[in-house]
This record gives C-alpha cells, sequence and structure tokens, in this order.
C-alpha cells in the first residue's frame, strides 16, 4: 500500500518522497548515497537543499525530478506516484510539468537563444504563435530580450545560465529544478540567477527545489534542507524568510 495519500487536498504538499533509497556499486563496493530519505516539498516556495560536496543533492534531486529512479521508497509529484508511471508517461510528465536548470546550462550549442527556449515548447506541441510568444515574454523575463538572437558562444555564463532558466520558465512548469545554478557564475551573475529564482517562485507561484551550497541562497529560500551524508539533517525557516512572514502576517 502507498504510503502517500493518493487524494491530495489543498494542503498536501506538491512533492512528497517517503524512505527513498539509492545506491551506487563501484566495483565489488556498494555504497549506498540516500538512506531512506523522507521529505514533503511545499507548493508555491522556494526550497534549498544545501550540504556538503558528494553528500547526495544531485541524487535526490534526479530522483524527485524524475530523471532517475530510486531503487526503493515513493517519489508522489503534483499526485502521480513516479515509479509507477510508465518510461513514456514519465516523459510527458516531465515534460509539461517540471523545469530542470543544470550547473553547466546545457545550451545546444548551435541554436540561438530563443530557438534553445522554444525547442521543448514545439515538443509539447504548442502552436507556432504561442511558441514564440512564450519564448519572447520568457527571454524578456530574465533580461534577455535584446539578446535573443545570440548563440551560446556569444553569451557570458550568467547570460547562458538564463536563457536555461527561460527555457524551463517559458513551460510554465509548477516544479522548477535547479541543481547547483550559481556554481558557474561570479558573484554578480551568482545573485542575478538568484533574484530570477526567488522572483518565479513569487511571482508564479511555481515550487522551485534547488541544491545549492552557495549561502547567499539561504537568505531568498523560504525553507533550508540541511543534507549531509544521505540524510536530512535540519528542515528550517531561514530568518529572512520568518521575518517576510510576520510583515506580511
Ligand atoms: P552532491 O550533489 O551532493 O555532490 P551526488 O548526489 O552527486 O552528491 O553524489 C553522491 C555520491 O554518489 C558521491 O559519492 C558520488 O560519487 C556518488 N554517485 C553519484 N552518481 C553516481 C553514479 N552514477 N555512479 C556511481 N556513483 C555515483
Ligand atoms: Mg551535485
Amino acid at each position: 500500500m502507498s504510503a502517500i495519500a493518493s487524494n491530495p487536498s489543498a494542503n498536501t504538499p506538491t512533492l512528497q518522497a517517503r524512505s527513498v533509497r539509492k545506491s551506487f556499486v563501484s566495483g565489488r563496493v556498494e555504497s549506498t548515497v540516500l538512506h531512506d530519505l523522507t521529505l514533503d516539498v511545499r507548493a508555491g516556495e522556494l526550497t534549498l537543499i544545501s550540504g556538503p560536496s558528494g553528500c547526495g543533492k544531485s541524487t535526490l534531486l534526479a530522483i524527485l525530478s524524475g530523471l532517475q529512479p530510486a531503487d526503493t521508497g515513493e517519489v508522489r509529484a503534483l499526485g502521480h506516484d513516479l515509479h509507477g508511471l510508465s518510461m513514456r508517461a514519465l516523459e510527458a510528465f516531465r515534460l509539461q510539468h517540471t523545469g530542470f536548470v543544470f550547473q553547466g546550462f546545457n545550451l545546444f550549442p548551435a541554436l540561438t537563444a530563443l530557438e534553445q527556449v522554444e525547442l521543448p515548447l514545439s515538443y509539447m506541441g504548442l502552436a507556432k504563435d504561442v511558441v514564440r510568444k512564450r519564448a519572447v515574454e520568457s527571454l524578456e523575463e530574465v533580461g534577455l530580450g535584446p539578446r535573443m538572437s545570440m548563440l551560446p558562444i556569444e553569451l557570458s555564463g550568467g547570460e547562458k545560465q538564463r536563457v536555461a532558466i527561460a527555457r524551463a520558465l517559458a513551460k510554465q512548469p509548477e516544479l522548477l529544478f535547479a541543481d547547483e545554478p550559481t556554481s558557474a557564475l561570479d558573484a554578480a551573475n551568482g545573485q542575478i540567477v538568484i533574484d530570477i529564482l526567488h522572483r518565479i517562485a513569487r511571482t508564479h507561484g511555481t515550487t522551485v527545489l534547488c541544491v545549492s551550497h552557495d549561502p547567499r541562497l539561504v537568505h531568498h529560500a523560504d525553507r533550508v534542507l540541511a543534507m549531509e551524508d544521505g540524510r536530512i539533517l535540519s528542515d528550517h525557516v531561514p530568518p529572512a524568510a520568518s521575518a517576510a512572514i510576520t510583515e506580511h502576517s
């Protein structure tokens, strides 16, 4: 029987993991990277997962976003049991409902910024004019309106990451995942990316789950989960977010 209620109410978290375990085998050695990890991500929040290198953050994000399966346990996203979906249904779910921003941007070298953003929208089967409108709006939202026709080689690291964010954002996903989105950037560009992620959660109501060891992100997160050695050690609301809640209540 499922450990997670299958009839989500308004208060049900948007993303849930129950007893998620993952091990990797290297040679004859098997090492457990996630130890029966349980976690609820609340809708519309910017949740930060922090922790030292190698503690399992990227593996956790890949499992929660449906990129990788867990060995055991359950992941439920927007009411869907990800492990219960066929490969095809999982692909469709990821395309329609999730966006992923990678540390290394993952842009296509031969496509302009506009084409990068349009590509997944075309895969979604949207009409050509809708694809163009959404792509342009998303690029404008991240401040890249004037750079739409440029290739990755003509863009700075910060601009490339903003294209990647626009590409995810244009899909209008309920869930946005970001794995170390600022670690390849200098301080100023990292700050711009952080501000954009924060604004996406605020203005679009998108649930943003971000893995990072960038300390500046802590001040912009609604909630911080600290991981160590495949386990969540603490779960807290950072001071800046608590102050904002008090101000508005
Ligand atoms: P983090 O993102 O916190 O740095 P990762 O989730 O990338 O950590 O990795 C956690 C551990 O799992 C590391 O020891 C890493 O070497 C190992 N690992 C990750 N992916 C694989 C893989 N595909 N095969 C073998 N080991 C892996
Ligand atoms: Mg990582």
